[in-house]
């Protein structure tokens, strides 16, 4: 069987999915034997490669985001949404119930941690009016809730598609929160 190449993406998420999965500990060895890590967090590749297999942690906040998604979605075979906030915004969606604008100011000018009263415009990508699950911006394949996704559940996932079998994900595996 040829190997898989297998790589994550970071977009609006607090990292917690990332840690999920490194919570496969010693199955991360059984996951290694049949494929190579191509990009993630821990991978310092600059460029996204060509990918047979993408999880996507986090939902799309900002205009980076959506481009990275709609890049991403061209060179990944198989994606998957990786938690909540990929799969419905979730944490990240909060802030749709105010406007863009006074999420900032909230942010950046209100908060009692706040120094300088200045919301930054050119040192981070700009926020998109409304947070949006992935599957809003590109196609999805696999959808994996949870808040975070148990270890087991992406152990499953990957070990089913690694081994060119398809999972099978209903109310006996899938759960919110
Ligand atoms: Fe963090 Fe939960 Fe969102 Fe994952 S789903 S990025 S653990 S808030």
């Amino acid at each position: 069987m040829s190997r898989k190449r297998l790589a994550t993406g970071w977009m609006g998420g607090c990292s917690g999915c990332h840690m999920s999965l490194l919570d496969l500990d010693e199955r991360l060895l059984e996951v290694a034997k049949l494929a190579d890590i191509v990009k993630s967090p821990v991978v310092d590749q600059k460029e996204f490669p060509e990918a047979d297999i993408t999880l996507i942690e986090g939902a799309i906040a900002n205009e980076e985001h959506e481009q990275e998604i709609r890049n991403i979605r061209k060179k990944t075979g198989i994606l998957i949404s990786l938690g909540d906030c990929a799969v419905t915004g979730n944490v990240t969606a909060i802030r749709n119930q105010v406007t863009r604008e006074a999420a900032l100011e909230r942010a950046y000018i209100e908060a009692p941690s706040n120094i300088n009263g200045l919301i930054p415009n050119e040192e981070i990508a700009p926020l998109l009016q409304r947070v949006r699950p992935v599957h809003e911006v590109v196609k999805v394949d696999y959808y994996l809730p949870g808040c975070p996704p148990s270890a087991d559940l992406i152990f499953y996932v990957l070990n089913e598609l690694l081994n060119n079998r398809k999972p099978v994900l209903d109310q006996t595996n899938l759960k919110y929160g």
